[in-house]
């Protein structure tokens, strides 16, 4: 039998967004996520990020700020590492390999043969609309964590998603339920 994982986006999910983010030291976590991500290491889930990083294909960012952002992420949420794998799309829309971005199913796919893992045991947690389109694509449970959602996304993405959690506690205990 595979693994199960959460598959968790970044931005406004796990940290504070700040569009096309390339300085390590502007990284604030979102409320929660420190204790969330622990728990769910606790509960032996594999931990995955998943997001779409276009800043780097629009040529705002490089991929070596990403990969700073992400290592100082690691860091405030208590030291790595925690995320097992980092599927980013760098690509901008139209780009090469655009159809990885989100809501493809394709990070969470490659990411799951990758690393053995059982897609419907597993989850997607995000604050967009593209994240739990990108979750349920890949046969995922998805998880809208509502901290930060796009006004004119809320009505689609909470209709569409698994499970609605109004903070990451009750995320954390939905998903810990049904695992
Ligand atoms: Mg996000």
């Amino acid at each position: 039998m595979g693994k199960r994982a959460v598959f968790l986006d970044r931005d406004d999910t796990l940290i504070v967004n700040v569009p096309y983010l390339g300085d390590p030291s502007l990284v604030e976590l979102m409320p929660g996520a420190a204790a969330a991500v622990q728990e769910l290491r606790r509960q032996n889930l594999t931990l995955i990020v998943i997001s779409n990083q276009s800043g780097v294909g629009r040529g705002l960012i490089t991929k070596e700020q990403v990969r700073a952002v992400d290592s100082r992420m690691e860091e405030l949420l208590g030291g790595g590492p925690i995320f097992a794998r980092y599927g980013h799309c760098f690509a901008a829309p139209g780009d090469p390999y655009d159809e990885y971005r989100k809501p493809s199913p394709k990070m969470i796919q490659e990411a799951a043969s990758t690393l053995s893992i059982d897609l419907s045991q597993s989850f997607m947690v995000g604050n967009r609309l593209s994240d739990i389109q990108s979750g349920q694509n890949a046969g995922c449970r998805t998880i809208l964590l509502k901290l930060c959602v796009p006004a004119d996304e809320l009505q689609d993405a909470s209709r569409l998603a698994t499970y609605s959690a109004t903070d990451w506690p009750a995320a954390v205990n939905w998903i810990l339920q049904k695992a």
